[in-house]
Parts: structure tokens; C-alpha cells; sequence
């Protein structure tokens, strides 16, 4: 069962409480250049992002915020590392959430004026620790990095807003280390009623960040805790929401967009099934559908396999099935059969809608 948390905004999406866990990530243009982080921005929101990040360095970055804003869709998080007055700057620019630990800021009078101004905005503040960047005394306090120490200061940082009546707070306590990730947030969801942004912190290269994210991010989730995630890639960033929303597919916390089950293929296939499968995802990949799909290998095996999908296919010399519920329905040539799904699937979204 999901972990009942606060439920914070972000712009227009909801995080925390029953809202749908989101996926995030993050641009990685300079965000003073405005065309290339609003084009990344686009192909963030077509792969389905529903919250973007982007690093504030400078002045110029944070007013970069306006115009970027006005040109995209989907809420922006201003992510500041130790300038306060950037900070204050993004809020001021129209940032729809701050990620930037108050501890930074040296001075209450300073957080004072940061929390006063995100209070009038009405924008929440995420605070984020990371493996990397707990203080040296909390880190000697609790015998190193470890969940202990990453919990402890990530608690430290709520407390200073709290201090200050300020609780539109989500939370994160990455580490690159799974299972310390996995006892942090566990320890840390016991303690607060914040929504927790979830993710595995330099996961590495793609094949390396996604096991990685799936176990830590899997395995918190399937616990019902969680709220917003990122899994974190070195790559293309598209291929960090193409992953973050595979992993809600795979629990069963997201049904947007095709869910592709396929066979491994055996001695039975007698067709290119991964080419197939490959058609399928770039065909379906800009449609606002939503199914389950099965891709068979074999017509002997496939409706059966596909049974608890929305759809099956599959083809075998030179002719192409389709399935639904157990039944073939159409049988058509084989180069045929993936617009014949996608014509049933779209008219199968449009009965739903
Ligand atoms: S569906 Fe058919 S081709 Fe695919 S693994 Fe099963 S038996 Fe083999």
C-alpha cells in the first residue's frame, strides 16, 4: 500500500498524496541558452516527463526562467547548489519549485528571506541530499556515509524550514550505492510525511543506471514509498523518462503510453520479431495511446500469451495475427500487421475516451 504523504504542487502537477507518481529529469544545456533548453525541454515532454530541472549557475541562467517557462509546458525545478540569491532570483523568475538545501544559505536571516519569497510565489522547496554532499560533522557523528548520515542531514534541512513554518518540502537522499539508498528512504519515509523524490545518484551509463534504478527505485516503490522519481543516466536524457516511466509500467503505477510485452523468441519464430517490436515502439511512440501490447513470436502460442494484454500480434510465413482476449481477430499479410494494431488500438482509445 502507498504511503500516505503531503501533497505538495509543483506547478500544475501534484506530488505526493494520491496524485500519480511523476517522472522527472533533468536538462542538461546551459540554461542561459534558452533554444537548446527549451528544444530539450520538447523532447523531454513527447517522451512524457511530467516535471523538468534545470541547474541555475547564473544570474543569466535564472533569468533565462521566464521565457523558457513561456515556452514549454511542463513545471520547471530550479536546481541551485550554495548562491542563495540565485535562488532567490529563480523564484522571483517564475521557477515552479526550488531544489536547494537551506543549510547552504549561512544565516537565518537569509533563509528567512528565501522561505518569506517562496511563501509569496507559493513554491515548494526540495531538499535533496546526496551521498556526496553530507557535512563532514553529521558524516563523523554516524560512522560515515551511510543511511544513517543521509537521513540525519536531510532532517537537519527540514527542520530549518520547519523553524520557519515552511512545509511545501519533498525530499530526496540519493545515493550511488543501492542498498543505502533503499535503507535511507525507508528510514526516512518512518520519519516525515513529506512526498520523497526518489533516485539512484550517478547511476552511470545507460545499461548500468537502469538496473540499478529499477532495483532501488523498484523495490522503494513496490514498498509504497515515493512519490516523484528520476533515474538518473549518463546519456540522453530521453532515455531517463523512457526509463522512469518502464519502471511505473512494470508495478502497475502508470498506464500511459504502449506497455510492450514480447516473447524472447525460440525455434519457433519464424519472423524478425525485434524488428517488429522495434516498428511497434517507433510507431506508437508520439500516439497518446494506452494499452498493453503483446508481441508474439508465434501464432501457435500467441493468443494465449497475450491474454492479459489489451492486444496481441504476432506472424509466422508471411501472415500477420492480431489477438484480443485470447482470440485471433484479424489475420492480415504480415508486413501489414503493425498498422493494423496501431488502427485497433487508436480505435480502442477513442471507444475509451
Ligand atoms: S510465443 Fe512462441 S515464439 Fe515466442 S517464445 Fe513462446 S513459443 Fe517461442
Amino acid at each position: 500500500m502507498r504511503k500516505k504523504t503531503k501533497k505538495i504542487y509543483v506547478g500544475d502537477v501534484a506530488v505526493g498524496g494520491d496524485s500519480p507518481i511523476s517522472v522527472q529529469s533533468m536538462t542538461t544545456a546551459k540554461t542561459s541558452d534558452v533554444e537548446a533548453v527549451v528544444a530539450q525541454i520538447h523532447t523531454l515532454e513527447k517522451a512524457g516527463c511530467d516535471i523538468a530541472r534545470s541547474a541555475i549557475n547564473s544570474i543569466e541562467d535564472a533569468e533565462a526562467i521566464p521565457e523558457i517557462k513561456s515556452r514549454t509546458s511542463i513545471p520547471l525545478v530550479a536546481d541551485i547548489q550554495f548562491d542563495y540569491k540565485l535562488a532567490l532570483a529563480a523564484v522571483e523568475n517564475g521557477c515552479d519549485c526550488l531544489r536547494y538545501n537551506p543549510g547552504n544559505i549561512g544565516g537565518e536571516d537569509k533563509v528567512r528571506l528565501l522561505v518569506d519569497k517562496c511563501k509569496e510565489k507559493n513554491i515548494p522547496i526540495r531538499i535533496g541530499v546526496n551521498s556526496g554532499s553530507i557535512a563532514k560533522e553529521i558524516i563523523d557523528k554516524f560512522g560515515g556515509v551511510n543511511a544513517d548520515s543521509l537521513v540525519a542531514s536531510a532532517l537537519e534541512e527540514v527542520k530549518i524550514l520547519e523553524d520557519m513554518d515552511f512545509t511545501d518540502i519533498k525530499i530526496s537522499v540519493k545515493s550511488s550505492d543501492v542498498n543505502t539508498m533503499i535503507d535511507a528512504y525507508r528510514m526516512l519515509s518512518d520519519k516525515v510525511e513529506y512526498p520523497l523524490h526518489l533516485g539512484v545518484t550517478e547511476a552511470g551509463p545507460l545499461y548500468q543506471a537502469l538496473v540499478k534504478s529499477s532495483i532501488g527505485i523498484g523495490t522503494l516503490l513496490k514498498e509504497g514509498i515515493g512519490d516523484t522519481i528520476r533515474v538518473s543516466i549518463t546519456g540522453d536524457v530521453v532515455e531517463e523518462v523512457k526509463a522512469g516511466k518502464a519502471i511505473l509500467k512494470a508495478l502497475n503505477l502508470r498506464r500511459d503510453g504502449i506497455d510492450i510485452v514480447s516473447c524472447p523468441t525460440c525455434s519457433r519464430t519464424t519472423v524478425d520479431l525485434a524488428k517488429i517490436v522495434k516498428e511497434v515502439e517507433d510507431k506508437t511512440a508520439n500516439l497518446d495511446l494506452s494499452a498493453k501490447v503483446a508481441i508474439m513470436g508465434c501464432p501457435v502460442n500467441g493468443p494465449g500469451e497475450s491474454k492479459e494484454a489489451d492486444f496481441g500480434i504476432s506472424a509466422a510465413n508471411g501472415m500477420g495475427f492480431l489477438f484480443k482476449n485470447g482470440k485471433t481477430i484479424k489475420k492480415v499479410k504480415e508486413e501489414e500487421i503493425v498498422d493494423t494494431l496501431i488502427e485497433s488500438l487508436v480505435e480502442a482509445n477513442k471507444n475509451e475516451n
